[in-house]
């Protein structure tokens, strides 16, 4: 087995770097690079919008959503060079992104399992952080056993009424759309009766409250 990298992801991992000598040292934080490792967990003050401008010119670049197909804004990227980006960005400590669950979560289901009005709708404003995700699974009594949960949601015409608390939401506050488990079918056994729905978090009724730590 040959485990080098082949000429290509080499020429891959050259362009890569010389792409991020050329764009990153305009979006360092004030306090150095130590900061930039720390992302979601210590967001200080400046630093989300730092890396949203990051984000968006890496997305200018072509270098977000490396893996998804061409035709929906990605760039078809083998695991190789999802590996070779992972490894260059790690490098210099590049910020992170700020769409995270976006494009890690919600771009791939929706490519795999969207309707084709949905593809066009959502994935495009995921790549450029025009729309931040969050995730809601958790709640206070939902966690490893996530199908505890108990917020329910009722189908009223073409939309759902949802009532519940979800917990531990990063980035809610940011947030202009979530991924939200719910109840759709009360009468279901534990580990059935579960959909994943779209939520608009300016809809009315939505409220975000703070986790604030030690
Ligand atoms: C920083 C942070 C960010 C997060 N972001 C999100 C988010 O964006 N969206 C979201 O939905 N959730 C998020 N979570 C929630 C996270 O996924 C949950 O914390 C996780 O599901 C565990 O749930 P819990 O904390 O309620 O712990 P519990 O499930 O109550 O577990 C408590 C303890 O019991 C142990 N335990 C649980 N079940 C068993 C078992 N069957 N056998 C043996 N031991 C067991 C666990 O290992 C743990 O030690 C976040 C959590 C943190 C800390």
């Amino acid at each position: 087995m040959d485990l080098q990298f082949s000429a290509e992801d080499e020429a891959f991992r050259q362009e890569l770097r010389d792409w991020i000598a050329a764009n990153l040292p305009q979006f360092r934080g004030g306090s150095g690079s130590e900061d930039d490792k720390l992302g979601v967990l210590h967001e200080g003050a400046g630093d989300w919008q730092r890396r949203l401008k990051w984000h968006r010119k890496l997305h200018e670049g072509g270098w977000v959503g490396l893996s998804w197909p061409k035709e929906y804004g990605g760039r078809d990227a083998t695991i190789t060079q999802q590996l070779i980006y992972g490894e260059e960005t790690a490098r210099v400590n590049a910020p992170m992104l700020v769409n995270v669950l976006g494009i890690m979560l919600v771009g791939p289901t929706l490519i795999r399992l969207g309707t084709e009005e949905q593809k066009k709708r959502y994935i495009p404003k995921i790549l450029s952080a025009e729309e931040i995700w969050c995730q809601g699974y958790s709640e206070p009594n939902a966690g490893s056993d996530v199908a505890s949960l108990q917020t329910r949601a009722i189908e009223d015409g073409d939309s759902f009424v949802v009532n519940g608390q979800k917990i531990w939401t990063s980035d809610a506050h940011h947030a202009d759309w979530c991924i939200l488990l719910v109840r759709t079918d009360l009468d279901a056994p534990k580990h059935k009766g579960i959909s994943y729905i779209l939520l608009d978090m300016h809809s009315p009724g939505v409220t975000v409250r703070p986790l604030v730590q030690i």
